[in-house]
């Protein structure tokens, strides 16, 4: 600047030496106007070099303000540790004026426990030509510390070193509360009693806990970078076969990335042949991409539980298997008792029907009320063990529910009758006449109820009403609500639960007066329940008891065929004398001497003239097949050697065989029973206890054909 102000000062002298000099007028003239072109240039000059000069303390003032209020702190220190320089940063970070720090030690400010450190790190950067880093901790006023990061070089004429102190106090806390509480939860999975192990995403591990080793028998060392599949363990699933590499839990994991849930696993270290069983839960740990970066897998040892469900299982086919040996036994003894008690029953009824006097009848009719009941008992007893062991089915067959109604009643009429009680039924139009149901067991429900009310009832009325609640989204359905109320002696509020139960009456009283085994509700209750329905009650003490529920039945599109026709003749006692029938030859297959003698007896009153062969066995009877020529045959159907079954199915394949009906005498008391019969090749069926009349139905039917 002060070179162009000298300039343009000659220039001003010059240009008056040359007015005063002697030069031609246009010399003159030109000369001065070359000057005034120059002192143009020369003050444009002047200017840009202010500007310049202006740019270039703007210049300074920032960097002044970049190194001052830069985040870390500048100082620099001679080899000595002297401070020559700093920013203010810098003065800031040891809380002293910067006017006071210059030429004051560096050092001094070390805590004494970092001051070798600092030492060296000074040494270091004045001896070396390398960038130099240490972190000391900086002892301050009122005793407050921090910790610094610094960085050094030396200075272009290497007498001085150039270093940056950053504060690192608050990224040192986070490191130490980061290394407190991965500390914490290091603890915290070594002394939880899962095991946990995380695996890397190719399955080998990178950490496991105490319990872990523990489990699986291998320290900490032994089972890092172990890979999953490792021929020390072998893994087995739950019916002791191996599991498959695939299924293995973290395999599972990787392969439809979703969590393991509730896995149960054995361990069988080849060594030693005791299998360890795990529960064992696990989940994917999935990176920013959405990959799985780890899986984390947890168990628990659960081989006491596991060899306590062995335990459990075993018992519990023991007792399943002593159910079942009850079932059978309750089978087999109430089929001993039910053959000589259809004896009792069959002679009782042909006894009745000779000339007895007034006494004698009355005797015989309580003999035959007794037998009766006993084989009632026996058959809910039977029933109930058939259902308890699971064995009953239903037999959903067409059934006209007006002449399951109507034989209902027929049961209970005369005993209503007698008792002066009014028996009505009641069914809504809306019922169709066809359905598809078991008729047998709908027939006991209703026999049950209805012979309850009448049980309980000493005047007034019972009443079976039968309605439909339409299903407008099938009309192939039908709900059908059935209920039978009485005016009995009703049942109190607290017992209303527990009579369902079985071996259950409402209390000791009823037993002495009406006597029962408290079966029929249970059984009712059970029988509904395969319908996927259940009894309801309505009572109240003293007053009278409704028991209702509905079933849902679909309905049948019956047609009509000669076979109604045929089943709606009713066959009289005492028919008239057919030539027909005249002079029949049959032969009785019966294992049960008192039933062959029933049998025997009932055929020479129904059939007088004919001839009646016997049989105790399927051989015999095959036998007296081969040489006789019969009209019929009479086949029991559990008999030793060879069954009614066997029997009938090997006479129908014998050359002879002419057709003659082969009809079973069946117990009536097995589920299929009736089918198996028609199955195995028999015409028709009587069931035992044998009553004349039916047997005389039978009879008439196939000898006439
Ligand atoms: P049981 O009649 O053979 O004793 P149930 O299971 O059929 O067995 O009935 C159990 C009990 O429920 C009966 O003993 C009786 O106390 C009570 N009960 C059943 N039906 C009626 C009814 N209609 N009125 C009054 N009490 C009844």
């Amino acid at each position: 600047m002060e070179n162009i102000e000298d300039d343009v000062e000659g220039f001003q002298q010059k240009k008056h030496s040359i007015a005063d000099s002697k030069l031609s007028e246009v010399e003159t003239l030109q000369l001065i106007h070359e000057l005034e072109v120059h002192q143009i240039e020369l003050e444009l000059q002047k200017e840009e070099l202010i500007l310049a000069k202006e740019e270039a303390e703007m210049a300074t003032q920032k960097y002044t303000e970049l190194y001052d209020f830069a985040p870390s702190g500048y100082f620099t220190l001679t080899n000595s540790g002297k401070i020559t320089q700093l920013n203010l940063t810098g003065s800031q970070l040891l809380q002293k004026d910067r006017s006071k720090l210059i030429n004051s030690q560096f050092g001094f400010f070390i805590s004494d426990d970092t001051k070798p450190i600092f030492h060296e790190f000074l040494s270091n950067v004045f001896h070396t030509n390398r960038k130099e880093c240490c972190e000391v901790k900086l002892f301050l006023e009122n005793n407050f510390t921090i910790n610094v990061y610094l960085t050094a070089v030396l200075s272009e004429n290497r007498d001085e070193a150039l270093i940056t102190a950053v504060d690192i106090t608050q990224l040192k806390l986070t490191e130490c509360a980061l290394r407190e509480s991965e500390k914490r939860y290091r603890e915290l999975l070594n002394n939880l009693d899962v095991g946990i192990i995380l695996h890397d995403k190719d399955t080998s591990i990178i950490f496991s806990n105490s319990k872990a080793s523990q489990l699986i028998g291998l320290d900490k060392n032994q089972m890092n970078e172990k890979q999953i599949f490792n021929p020390e363990w072998e893994f087995i699933k739950e019916d002791n076969k191996p599991l498959a590499q695939e299924n293995y839990p973290v395999n599972e994991i990787l392969n439809t990335k979703k969590p393991v849930k509730n896995f149960i696993i054995g361990i069988k270290k080849s060594e030693n042949d005791s299998i360890k069983w795990l529960l064992i839960n696990g989940f994917p740990v999935f990176n920013n991409s959405g990959e799985i970066a780890e899986i984390v897998i947890s168990f628990i040892e659960i081989t006491v539980l596991k060899k306590l469900e062995i335990e459990l299982i075993k018992s519990k086919d023991q007792a399943e298997a002593a159910n079942r040996a009850k079932s059978s036994f309750l089978t087999n003894m109430s089929h001993e008792i039910r053959t000589p008690l259809n004896g009792i029953i069959g002679f009782t009824d042909l006894l009745m029907k000779t000339n007895l006097d007034k006494n004698q009848t009355e005797y015989m009719n309580t003999v035959h009320e007794s037998a009766t009941i006993l084989i009632e008992i026996i058959n809910n007893i039977l029933d109930f063990s058939k259902i308890e062991s699971g064995k009953l089915e239903l037999n959903i067959e067409e059934v006209n529910i007006f002449e399951l109604i109507h034989h209902v009643i027929d049961i209970f009429k005369y005993h209503a009758d007698l008792n002066n009680i009014d028996l009505i039924v009641n069914i809504d139009k809306k019922v169709p006449n066809y359905v598809l149901t078991d008729s047998i067991r709908l027939k006991q429900i209703l026999v049950n109820l209805i012979g309850n009310a009448l049980k309980f009832t000493k005047d007034g009325y019972v009443k079976l009403n039968i309605s439909n609640t339409v299903n407008p989204e099938n009309e192939n359905q039908c709900h059908l609500n059935f209920s039978v109320k009485d005016t009995g002696i009703g049942i109190k509020d607290e017992n209303q639960e527990k009579i369902f139960q079985s071996f259950i009456q409402e209390d000791s009283s009823i037993t002495r007066k009406f006597g029962g085994t408290g079966l029929g509700l249970a059984i009712t209750n059970q029988l509904l329940a395969l319908m996927n329905s259940e009894l309801e009650l309505n009572s109240h003490y003293g007053e009278g008891s409704e028991f209702f529920f509905t079933v849902e039945l679909e309905k049948s599109n019956h047609e009509y065929d000669s076979k109604d026709l045929d089943d709606n003749v009713e066959v009289v006692e005492g028919i008239p004398f057919d030539k027909n029938l005249l002079n029949k030859k049959i032969l009785v297959v019966e294992d049960n001497k008192i039933n062959m003698l029933l049998v025997k007896t009932l055929l020479k009153s129904i059939l007088p003239g004919s001839t009646v062969l016997e049989a105790s066995d399927g051989k015999k009877a095959i036998k007296l097949y081969k040489k006789e020529k019969l009209d019929l045959i009479l086949m029991d159907i559990q008999m030793p050697h060879k069954n009614g079954y066997e029997t009938t199915a090997e006479i129908k394949q014998l050359k002879q065989y002419n057709n003659i009906p082969i009809i079973a005498l069946t117990a009536g008391i097995m589920l299929g029973e009736k089918e198996k019969c028609l199955e195995s090749g028999m015409d028709d069926y009587v069931s035992k206890p044998i009553i004349r009349s039916n047997l005389e139905k039978v009879l008439f039917k196939w000898l006439k054909k």
